[in-house]
């Protein structure tokens, strides 16, 4: 497929944000965003989704796209990982939902959209072992091996946020322990800097404040960038990576790959995968949701 053959729809909802654009050419040509309600049942995500597209044009049958954080099983369902973070998603049948109200729809996870993206337009398109990884409201993963992106029938293979993380040690919205999400994602930043003291900060504001030289927010960002380079490392001995693309508010925020960065450099050289940006930034979620609708319809 030729990323200039994309045209269409495509929604990415988040833990935080809901974003919704019409493509033209592979390319984003009109986009919305809204806040995430994370309290919302799956029905009242689906209308927030339907409200953004409507006020794009999208017209019914048009192809469409929709990523979205947690698990989509085989058969379109969709299910919360972390329950902190969607917890009212408890098994509701997207795909179908969403093709009855819109006419058209495949529904992929986020990451998983995106490193398809990643793997086929961007950052991957030269990798025989490439994974993408989202640091936002968690830590999403995609893995795009042999040109091929990896996928299981419980929908659950890329969800590389949920393994154990030895920077990290309190409980994690999946019901594990420790894991590399509860330390180093948005939610987990904020956790810490509630910690620390600092109750009303959200990740951004850890961010502002590490960038004026707060040291308690410094930490709190490095802690959260040496959790995500001992993930690569791992994924590096597990799958032999040789690129890995950063996404997400986090992972694209200044200054945060040049710390995951100088926290690999302590790796030995075989688990140090190239790390590079995200190549389509923010819009690897979407393009990847309608590249994967497009596969679908003609395969
Ligand atoms: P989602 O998880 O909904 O896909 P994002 O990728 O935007 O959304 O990630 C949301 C997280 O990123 C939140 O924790 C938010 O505080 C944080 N964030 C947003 N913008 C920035 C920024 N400029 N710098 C650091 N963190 C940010």
């Amino acid at each position: 497929m030729e990323r200039t053959e994309l045209a269409g729809f495509a929604a990415d909802l988040g833990g935080t944000k809901l974003a919704a654009a019409r493509i033209e050419g592979g390319v984003v040509v009109e986009r919305l965003l809204s806040p995430t309600d994370a309290a919302a049942d799956p029905e009242a995500q689906v209308a927030a989704i339907r409200a953004l597209l409507n006020r794009l044009g999208h017209s019914r049958g048009a192809p469409l796209g929709v990523a979205v954080a947690g698990r989509v099983d085989g058969a379109g369902a969709w299910h919360a990982v972390n329950r902190g973070t969607l917890p009212a998603i408890l098994g509701f049948a997207l795909e179908a939902e969403m093709t009855r109200a819109t006419g058209a729809a495949t529904c992929v996870n986020d990451a998983a959209g995106a490193a398809l993206a990643e793997g086929l337009f961007g950052a991957g398109s030269r990798s025989e072992s490439f994974a993408y990884l989202t640091v936002s409201t968690g830590v999403g993963g995609g893995l795009v091996l042999g040109n091929r992106l990896l996928s299981s029938a419980n929908g659950m293979a890329g969800h590389v946020g949920f393994v154990s993380s030895r920077q990290a040690s309190g409980p994690c919205g999946s019901g594990r322990m420790a894991t590399v999400e509860s330390i180093a994602g948005g939610r987990g930043i904020a956790a810490a800097a509630a910690a620390a003291g600092h109750p009303d900060s959200d990740a951004r504001a850890v961010f502002a404040a590490a960038a004026e030289g707060q040291d308690w927010a410094g930490r709190i960002v490095a802690t959260s960038a040496a959790a995500v380079a001992a993930l690569i490392g791992d994924l590096a001995a597990v799958l032999g990576l040789d690129t890995v693309a950063l996404g997400g508010s986090i992972g694209l925020a200044p200054g945060y790959i040049d710390r995951t960065r100088a926290a690999l450099a302590d790796e030995p050289e075989l688990f140090r995968p190239i790390l590079v940006p995200a190549a389509l930034g923010h819009d690897a979620p979407l393009i990847g949701a309608l590249a994967a609708h497009l596969r679908k319809e003609n395969p």
